[in-house]
């Protein structure tokens, strides 16, 4: 199975690995099938698996797709690969990303944009876009990836695959690197439903390590799965279906609710106020905690230096200058500003208000249903390059997905559909499920029911 995927990723030109070391791959491979011979595998034993270049790994570099960390090699691995990797997976090599995470389109990597399977003149989506690609185009059937605003959600909606955010705190963080530790979750991507809780089984658990993560017993995500949706109310935020909604998107969106009227839910109309506060209230946030979070890459502690400099300050300053891309340094420049003196509170505080607005919104919302629908992305995949010198374009498109993340919320996408390309090729949409605090194993059985 391991060489039969690394045979289609040397094959692939979609650039959604990093990297790749078939020796130790089928390394782990055959120790998969001496734990299978000998009777000791979990359901996991086996499976390959592809890692976001987020998350950190002993035998693998780790780069966040940047240049000041293009030759890192960690010392430890990250808690959720430790825990794959005692379930017995096979690592198939590390996925391609947006810098740092910080992105939408996947074309803020520093080893360049990956193309999506579906029209490879398209975005995959970001900043996951590797983990949504590998899986679309077969070269894995399970991916790690990560959600700060929408990173898991919006590639697997523009790729046509499944993706679930869980709850923040329910993945630990220890390992992943940080890009806005608030909001950081991890969580899988795959083909469906069924898979992903698989992939959460492992995943999820307390961890010491990181000082967020929750404390709960452990579950199986996959005990509701087939639980009959008789009753279940569906949330449609009215926000969410507003002015900037492409027709092709609503229409998927739309038949895919009917189906679920027939499966027997029923849909009930809600609102989520402040939905268009959550831009800039993340875009004040998340930056904020990234300027303060990238610090450490000082050319001391982690990867790049900078080789000709005058004194320590030069270092530090064309350490950063050289090593970081265009987007990560714009997000260091508003987070500091934000943070500076004189304007914490008119930005930063404010926006920590209407975050906790946001959530109010959605407890509010809950009271009338059990789980929220929409659309995951205004838009299908946009043309590669279409929006890559507008960095408020890509901010726009997150609408529908930042405020789950500001709430803590989980938040999955599964494909619903299809809609036109600008070329007229066929572009897949993804319909966003919206559950209540650790409703993770909800959100799958609903998904599972449509799938
Ligand atoms: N697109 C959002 C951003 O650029 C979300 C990224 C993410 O979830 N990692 O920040």
């Amino acid at each position: 199975l391991a060489s039969l995927f690394l045979a289609r990723i040397h094959a692939s030109d979609l650039n959604a690995f990093l990297h790749v070391d078939d020796e130790l791959t089928l390394q782990q491979a055959r120790q998969a099938d001496q734990r299978l011979a000998a009777g000791d595998a979990t359901a996991l034993t086996g499976i390959p698996i592809a890692h976001k270049d987020i998350f950190v790994t002993r035998d693998w570099r780790s780069t966040a797709a940047s240049k000041m960390l293009e030759n890192y090699v960690s010392p430890f691995d990250a808690t959720v690969v430790e825990r794959f990797n005692q379930a017995g997976t096979v690592t198939l090599g590390k996925l391609n990303c947006d810098e740092f995470a910080m992105g939408s389109s996947n074309e803020n990597s520093y080893f360049g944009a990956v193309k999506n399977p579906w029209d490879t003149s398209a975005i995959p989506g970001g900043s996951s876009g590797g983990s949504a690609a590998a899986i679309a185009a077969r070269l894995a059937p399970a991916a790690t990836a990560t959600d700060t605003g929408g990173s898991i959600r919006q590639p697997a909606a523009l790729c046509g695959v499944t993706g679930i955010k869980p709850t923040y705190g329910r993945v630990s963080r220890f390992g992943m690197i940080a890009f806005a530790s608030s909001l950081d979750q991890g969580g899988p991507i795959a083909q469906t439903a069924e898979d992903c809780g698989l992939l959460l089984n492992a995943m999820c658990g307390f961890d010491e390590r990181d000082s967020t993560s929750v404390e709960r017993p452990s579950e199986d995500f996959t005990r509701e799965l087939n639980a009959p949706l008789q009753g279940l109310r569906i949330g449609i935020p009215r926000e969410y279906f507003g002015e900037g909604l492409a027709a092709d998107v609503e229409q998927a969106v739309r038949a895919a609710l009917t189906e679920f009227e027939k499966l027997g839910a029923t849909l009930v109309d809600i609102s989520l106020p402040k939905t268009a506060l959550s831009i800039p209230t993340y875009y004040v946030i998340a930056p904020a905690e990234a300027s303060s979070n990238l610090s450490r890459f000082d050319g001391v502690r982690y990867g790049y230096r900078a080789s000709d400099y005058k004194d320590l300050s030069d270092m530090y300053r064309k350490t950063r200058a050289e090593g970081f891309g265009d987007e990560v340094k714009r997000r260091i420049l508003v987070g500091a500003y934000v943070l500076s003196h004189g304007y914490y509170d008119a930005y930063y505080v404010q926006a920590q208000k209407i975050r906790r607005l946001i959530a109010q919104d959605f407890q509010q919302a809950f009271t009338q249903c059990d789980v929220i629908m929409g659309p995951v992305a205004p838009t299908v995949a946009w043309d590669l390059g279409a929006k890559a010198d507008d960095p408020v374009a890509n901010y726009l498109a997150d609408i529908y997905t930042l405020s789950t993340s500001l709430a803590g919320l989980p938040g999955m996408s599964i494909p619903c559909g299809f809609g036109q390309g600008e070329k007229n090729g066929k572009r897949p949409v993804g319909l966003q499920l919206i559950g209540n605090y650790f409703a993770e194993a909800k959100l799958l059985n609903v998904a599972h029911q449509y799938q």
